[in-house]
């Protein structure tokens, strides 16, 4: 470390300090709360990723509505975090609300179809291309069951997946290059799991490693974000996506696209947009309104390979009845719903168009202040979504990402974000529009924006 960059890192130090000290004092009932939680939650909250907030401790929800969450303390924020995309249909939407309510009044889950799912699979189709689908309690859980059919289907055994990527709690997708080597990402555990016999990991948009990886002849899928959303924003080069579907299927791989993420890119998600055709089609989150729900679809033929392994069969011959994956939950007539509810009212193209204009202005208002203050910085935007990263280029990989990452300049504008009332995904600088996001929630981000350029002038950063 240089002397300057020494500086430069103590003088961040210290703002975060004061930032975090701030946070303390804005936030005394949920600091009580917090260190309460500790005693019976097993991380203080009752999901380990709710203390990874920059203020030290997360806020505690008192009511959330549209793009605003009021927490317990009183105090209001934009919501671009949105449950980083579970609530990107807006917290407690009508029509989604209306739906669970009217279905929780005739029973929540029965382990029986409601019609209504004749809708839904349908409607899944129209949007993402004609497919088989399955409803799943969450897109980990979709992704899980996409690789075990391409395992059963091709009888291979790796997953490959691209450096920097995140797929849920699937560990074959926990693999990361860094420095040349293939490790861990973010410090996972290996957790018993041999990643060398399940995984292979290539950067994004190597198409040439690709292809060598590919080579081996062992790969079941290839599991991907059309655009990577979780290091960052890392778009597609373009005659990526074409590269990887001609490869994948001279490799006999399955491709597997995880649209949990990129479904705000529009009605039919990037896919629909750009053409992709995937083998097997995933996305969760947001897709029930909130309600815990993944989906996956086969494409014809990959359903065709199933149905010969796994056939239709009567019920009373019990030979290969059971899939291996699933949930008692999944599929049940709450999620079922809220899903129709969320394709029928809220994620309509009306709403993206609002949407995207949205976050195109926010990206917009962003990039001025950037130039303005010549700082070395970028904003990506893609559809609904905005990412602010401290490079002056968008990464083309995983590597980039890791060679010009700024950790504690982001966290310093994470806890300032939320001392000054806005939210972002806690892992980056993603934000993210929902349909009751408006042109006031943006001016408000562009003028907290400002004020942290000011922070760091003052500081002399
Ligand atoms: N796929 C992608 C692209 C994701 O970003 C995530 C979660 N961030 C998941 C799958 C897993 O979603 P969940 O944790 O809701 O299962």
């Amino acid at each position: 470390m240089t002397p300057a960059t020494a500086e430069r890192a103590g003088v961040l130090s210290r703002l975060i300090d004061a930032e975090q000290e701030r946070f303390r004092n804005l936030h005394p009932r949920a600091a009580a709360v917090w260190q309460e939680g500790r005693q019976h939650l097993l991380y203080g909250g009752p999901s380990h990723w709710m203390r990874r907030w920059a203020g030290g401790f997360p806020i505690y929800v008192d009511e959330a509505n549209g793009a605003h969450i009021r927490d317990i303390d009183g105090r209001d924020y934009v919501d671009f975090c949105l449950g980083d995309t579970g609530g990107m249909c807006g917290h407690a939407s009508d029509a989604v609300t209306e739906a669970a309510v009217r279905q929780l009044k005739r029973g929540a889950t029965m382990m029986l179809p409601t019609e209504d799912s004749l809708w839904v699979g349908a409607e899944l189709s129209r949007r993402f291309g004609p497919k088989y689908w399955t409803l799943t309690t969450s897109a980990t859980d979709a992704n899980r069951a996409a690789i075990r059919i391409s395992r059963m289907i091709t009888g291979r055994r790796k997953v490959l997946v691209f450096s920097g990527c995140y797929h849920g709690g699937v560990e074959e997708a926990h693999v990361e290059i860094r420095d040349g080597r293939v490790g861990l990402r973010n410090m996972i555990h290996p957790n018993g799991i041999d990643h060398d016999a399940v995984s292979r990991v290539v950067e994004f948009n190597d198409v040439a490693g690709l292809e060598a990886a590919l080579a081996h002849g062992d790969v079941a899928c290839v599991l991907t974000e059309p655009l990577m959303t979780n290091f960052g924003m890392i778009p597609d080069d373009p005659g990526f996506h074409q590269a990887l579907r001609e490869l994948t299927r001279r490799a006999g791989a399955v491709l597997i696209i995880d649209e949990t993420h990129t479904l705000s890119c529009g009605p039919g998600g990037y896919s629909q947009l750009h053409g992709l055709e995937s083998d097997i089609f995933v996305a969760g989150k947001a897709i029930a309104g909130g309600i815990p729900a993944g989906v996956f679809g086969l494409s014809r033929q990959i359903a065709e390979r199933l149905w010969k392994i796994v056939p239709h069969v009567n019920p009373r011959e019990r030979q290969s009845a059971h899939l291996g994956f699933g949930g008692t939950l999944a599929g049940n007539a709450l999620t079922i719903a809220t899903m129709r509810a969320v394709l029928e009212k809220v994620l309509t193209s009306e709403n993206y168009r609002h949407m995207i204009a949205t976050a195109t202005r926010l990206a917009t208002e962003t990039r001025d202040l950037i130039a303005a203050h010549h700082l070395p910085w970028h904003v990506t935007q893609i559809g609904a979504r905005a990412e602010i990263m401290f490079m002056p280029e968008p990464p083309r990989s995983g590597a980039d990402v890791i060679a010009g990452r700024k950790p504690d300049l982001e966290t310093l504008l994470h806890a300032f974000y939320m001392n000054e009332g806005i939210l972002v995904t806690p892992f980056h600088t993603m934000l993210l529009m929902c349909p009751a996001t408006s042109a006031r929630d943006v001016e408000q981000h562009t003028a907290v924006f400002a004020r942290f350029i000011d922070l760091l002038r003052q500081a002399g950063v």
